[in-house]
């Protein structure tokens, strides 16, 4: 079940009169693998089918506390795991075209059940006889297979970490404290929208170019200008000034870690993470600051020396760009005419097919969402065995939101088996017959395609019984280790031979480009370890304090004065600040990544260390390739994350790989 935070107390209105028999969630769909039949989706159908499923789930919740049996993993956490079906199919749906086709029907049904799924979902967690019987299976877990110890555990403990087992003033506070840290959430995202429109508006620059801009600008001044205006939102003393909200936010984190008895939010957070606890994060993330600033310590002399002048921390987009182009001159408009969309989707399956014996097919019975949008099937090379079924959502439009992501239409679990999508922003194709223009990829898109597939391989080759614990359900500090492996295979001479071919004359990419690329991306790491690690650190260093310590600060100046003191405490040079400061870190204050902005950074340790193996190997050697897909693709989070990665790899993962990877050595 999804669990939304956002509470927006809209009343509800029911959409037109809809007779039940007519509604396609409540009906069995008899379609090519069961995917859902898209076209038959009427908008009306959706809010009838939430609310049908909400009564579906809290009548098997109440059904599972009135067994007269004691509670057992089937009767009980089983149970609880399919208490709603008719809301695992709308929220399927619903959840990933609100998000890839989000027209204003949509975001209105949006607005309307969300509040609604979140008051169902908060009163379950809640709810103290359902618990007791979690409790019980818990208590007796030796006796279950390993994967359904892994559920009960989760189960257990997310009820633990929502407050279930409070009593009184603790459990009357708790619920505050949750009523208004996301309200505060909420305000910190709306406040920061309004200064990132107001620094478009004095600066023309939007927050999406600023990295571009930066490296393009050759005006100091105005470099100057749009560097303040970007790295002071939050903080301009106006109507949108995050920085009381953010106290409060970290006061009432803290206040909360303490009731449920963590010394402080972050070791809450870590406590159901693969690290496990601050120190643990701390002591990983400190050798990549110190390794990334003597690598941007010495590129700034080479700056300089192209500069004519020091650089100030405006000025490092700009000439690590000059740089750059001087040692490596690289040309994007030179790589895009070999990065073709389609071919390079075709170099993301053939990747797959090689390395894990796949079969991946178009599979044109299959209905779509989008006209855009291709369907796939994917089984296994060797036994012709159905793996699950792949939908392509490539293209921007502006019903998608921003960025890229892979989402599932259905879980993997026993008997089933999953429908997953990738959806990405890349340039569309064009649509003028008489010049026909196909999408060209940046080599930043051509990575993100195999990262995306990365994900979806992850949920295709699950083999669990339960999907609260198959694919992608995974720890936050775990699941990014298999999209960041798999962007390994985008440059690997043979996938590239396959794939990288120019759109028009179907020559191969010449070799020179592609050394050209493979240079320039552990180009400038000095800087982008150095920002994204100090960014890391700083979210680690705000979580870490109890509210004791934070009862000192007081007004935006301590918050500055905080900032300041943790980045010369990591050695982060002033020419270099965090990718993002306090007031505007929306990762930690206004998104779910609070004490986990590390993940990234971990996470990118286990892929690359896992990569080294393959390396040592031989990229497409059959047995390291199954053992990978065994231990970690097949197993999902039914096992604890580092006890798969010792299995795999006979030893911790290796921190130094990374600087190896990003050139930091
Ligand atoms: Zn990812």
């Amino acid at each position: 079940m999804k669990k939304h935070l956002l509470a927006l107390c809209a009343p509800l209105m029911m959409v037109a009169c809809n007779n039940n028999n007519d509604n396609i969630f409540f009906q069995t769909w008899d379609t090519p693998y069961g995917t859902a039949p898209f076209s038959q989706i009427k908008t009306a159908d959706y809010i009838p089918a939430f609310e049908a499923g909400i009564r579906q789930m809290k009548d098997n919740v109440q059904a599972i506390i009135d067994n007269p049996d004691a509670p057992t993993f089937e009767n009980t956490v089983l149970a609880f795991e399919q208490v709603s079906p008719i809301l695992d199919k709308v929220e399927g749906v619903f959840f990933n075209l609100s998000e890839s086709d989000s027209t204003p029907e949509m975001q209105e049904i949006e607005e309307k059940v969300l509040p609604l799924i979140t008051e169902a979902g908060n009163e379950v967690m809640m709810n103290e006889a359902l618990f007791a019987r979690v409790q019980a299976v818990y208590e007796q877990r030796e006796s279950l297979t390993r994967e359904q110890q892994m559920v009960v555990k989760q189960l257990y403990e997310s009820f633990q970490r929502n407050g279930v087992g409070l009593s009184g003033d603790a459990r009357k506070r708790f619920a505050e404290i949750n009523t208004r840290l996301a309200t505060l959430s909420q305000k910190f995202g709306q406040n920061l929208l309004a200064e990132n429109n107001a620094f478009q508006e004095a600066t023309g620059v939007s927050v999406s170019e600023y990295y571009d801009f930066m490296a393009s600008c050759s005006d100091r001044a105005k470099r100057e200008q749009v560097f303040k205006a970007y790295s002071s939102r939050g903080n301009n003393a106006n109507d949108n000034d995050n920085n009381t909200l953010v106290l409060e936010t970290l006061k009432l984190r803290a206040e909360m870690a303490e009731i449920l008895g963590y010394p402080n939010f972050a070791a809450y957070q870590l406590s159901n993470k693969m690290a496990g606890d601050p120190a643990t994060v701390d002591a990983f993330l400190q050798p990549i600051m110190d390794a990334a600033m003597r690598s941007a310590k010495a590129q700034i002399k080479e700056m300089e020396a192209l500069a004519g002048h020091p650089i100030e921390a405006w000025d490092w987009m700009y000439y690590a760009e000059q740089l750059r182009a001087q040692k490596y001159a690289l040309d994007e408009n030179q790589t895009k005419p070999y990065f073709q969309a389609d071919s390079v989707l075709k170099g993301v399956f053939s990747a797959a097919e090689k390395v894990y014996g796949l079969r991946i097919e178009e599979a044109p019975e299959v209905e779509v969402y989008r006209p855009e949008v291709r369907a796939y099937k994917l089984t296994d090379a060797a036994d012709g065995a159905f793996i699950g079924i792949f939908y392509r959502d490539y293209y921007v439009r502006p019903t998608k939101r921003g960025g890229a992501w892979m989402n599932n239409f259905r879980e993997q679990e026993a008997g089933v088996r999953p429908v997953i999508v990738n959806v990405c922003n890349f340039p569309a194709p064009g649509d003028d017959p008489t010049e026909p223009r196909p999408s060209l990829l940046t080599i930043d898109n051509v990575q993100t395609a195999f990262h995306e597939f990365g994900h979806a391989l992850h949920g295709f080759l699950s083999q669990c019984n339960y999907k609260s614990v198959s694919g992608t359900n995974v720890a936050r500090d775990f699941v990014e280790m298999f999209s960041q492996f798999n962007e390994n295979f985008a440059f690997v001479p043979e996938i590239l031979a396959g794939y990288a071919n120019h759109w028009q004359s179907g020559e191969p990419i010449p070799a020179a480009l592609v050394t050209k690329i493979r240079q320039a991306l552990k180009f400038n790491q000095g800087f982008t370890t150095g920002e994204l690690c100090a960014a890391s650190i700083l979210d680690m260093k705000w979580h870490e304090l109890s509210s004791e310590q934070l009862a000192a600060f007081d007004g935006a100046q301590s918050i500055r004065d905080f900032e300041e003191k943790v980045c010369r405490e990591m050695g982060l040079i002033d020419e270099i600040i965090p990718r993002y400061r306090t007031t505007y870190f929306n990762h930690i204050i206004g998104s779910g990544y609070s004490a986990g902005y590390y993940s990234y950074l971990w996470s990118e340790v286990l892929a690359v260390d896992a990569w080294e193996k393959f390396l040592a190997d031989g990229v497409f050697n059959k047995a390291t390739a199954d053992s990978f897909r065994k231990t970690f693709l097949e197993k999902g989070g039914s096992e604890e994350p580092m006890t798969l990665y010792r299995q795999f790899r006979g030893a911790d993962p290796d921190p130094s790989a990374l600087m190896r990877a990003r050139g930091l050595e």
